[in-house]
């Protein structure tokens, strides 16, 4: 367990061991920098990172040159890269987005439009017939298939980033929470909480919090409100099918206006979920409501009409950190860095909910640019 010393100066500190935390500090790491990670909680990743659909995003549905579509489709490419090269399990499965009826199928023209402007370009246009050949379970009115969509088991990856950032000196203090900073001249000085309350200073300071983030940017006397963006919590529900995945690839609706659907995917463990939905919640809660099981049943017979009665058990819960209320378009990843609220050294990620994972290793580089480390 890393002690933290009341004169500890560091180059760099990272708050929070999430996918995101721990993609940064392996980045600034490999880079030769000296770099300590605060984690409030005994383990890495156990925020948002360990609760959401491990999947692999192509970057298909994203707003053409916002952060999340370009971080994306980076991100996927390095991802790919780092997964193979690190021995870390994944599976290009592939996706299929439906159309569920043929009021839809105008819908496949207007995503595969939005992929390519995002340079994915790889989406194949798919009639009943062939979607029934490849994936019989499955009823539509037309489908996009797309190849670059995979899953991965996430904690591999985090426990591969961990380890590559301590083999190049970084330090993650667990049971280490962030309690407030302040900005100095020459850097910012924080309050470490936990078993032995302890200060650090540091050069830079980059705020990977996650659900927490808001409250660590408040915690920093000096740093402007105006920069702090307003926090609403969106639940997703899963649940899961018992029984065999009567599915090869993915399956997703077209998507509404916020979530991307009940849609269908496998884990490496070969389990055979269904989520995640999408409800407006006042605080983080995890637990799964057995009673919205009958929306799920509706929506995924809208592609899979054998659906058994009884075959869908309650699942898990992830929390998205939003930061556009119910009813507004989505927000895009929100990454403060010098450029926008002036103080050197300093990067805030705020509404870094899906596809999060997919653009860690992206996420990582833009961070290290805002603080020109690049
Ligand atoms: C339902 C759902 C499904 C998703 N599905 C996908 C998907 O399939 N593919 C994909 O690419 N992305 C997906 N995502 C997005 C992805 O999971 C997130 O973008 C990513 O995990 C966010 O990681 P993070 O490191 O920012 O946050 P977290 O994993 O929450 O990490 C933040 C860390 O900060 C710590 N922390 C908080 N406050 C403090 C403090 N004061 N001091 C010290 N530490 C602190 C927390 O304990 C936590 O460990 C999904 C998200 C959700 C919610």
């Amino acid at each position: 367990m890393m002690t933290i010393n009341m004169t500890d100066t560091v180059d760099t500190l990272v708050i929070g061991a999430g996918v995101i935390g721990l993609a940064i500090a392996r980045r600034m790491a490999v880079a030769g920098r000296e770099v300590v990670v605060l984690e409030a909680e005994d383990a890495i990743g156990t925020g948002i990172s360990s609760r959401n659909s491990e999947v692999i995003h192509a970057g298909i549905h994203y707003v053409e040159g916002s952060l999340r579509a370009r971080l994306c489709v980076a991100g996927k490419e390095a991802l790919y890269d780092y997964l193979q090269s690190h021995g870390v399990p994944f599976r290009g499965c592939g996706k299929l987005v439906v159309a569920t009826a043929e009021d839809e199928v105008p819908s496949l023209d207007a995503i595969e439009a939005k992929a390519k402007a995002n340079g994915v370009d790889d989406l194949t246009r798919l009639d009943p017939d062939q979607v029934s050949d490849i994936e019989p379970a499955v009823k539509c009115a037309g489908a996009l298939l797309s190849p670059s969509t995979g899953i991965f088991d996430s904690h591999a990856y985090m426990l591969a980033l961990q380890g590559e950032a301590e083999d190049h000196g970084a330090a993650i203090a667990f049971s280490s929470p962030f309690e407030g900073g302040v900005i100095t001249g020459d850097g910012i000085t924080v309050r470490v909480g936990g078993a032995e309350p302890t200060e650090i200073r540091c050069r830079h300071f980059i705020n990977a919090a996650g659900l927490g983030a808001q409250s660590v940017a408040t915690g920093i006397e000096g740093f402007p409100a105006e920069h702090i963006p307003p926090l609403y919590y969106a639940k997703g529900n899963y649940f899961i099918l018992t029984g065999k995945s009567p599915f090869e690839r993915m399956i997703y609706p077209v998507p509404g206006p916020v979530g991307l659907g009940v849609h269908s995917s496998v884990d490496m463990g070969g389990q055979c979920k269904f989520g995640p939905d999408v409800e407006w919640i006042d605080a983080p809660d995890y637990d799964v409501d057995p009673n919205r099981a009958g929306k799920f049943y509706e929506a995924i017979r809208r592609y899979w009409p054998d659906l058994p009665d009884g075959a869908l058990q309650p699942g898990y819960v992830g929390v998205r950190p939003k930061l556009a209320p119910e009813g507004q378009p989505p927000a895009d990843f929100t990454v403060r860095g010098p450029e926008t609220h002036g103080i050197a050294g300093m990067v805030h990620l705020f509404g870094i909910d899906s596809p999060g994972l997919t653009s860690s290793l992206a996420i990582a580089d833009h961070a290290a640019g805002l603080l020109g480390l690049g």
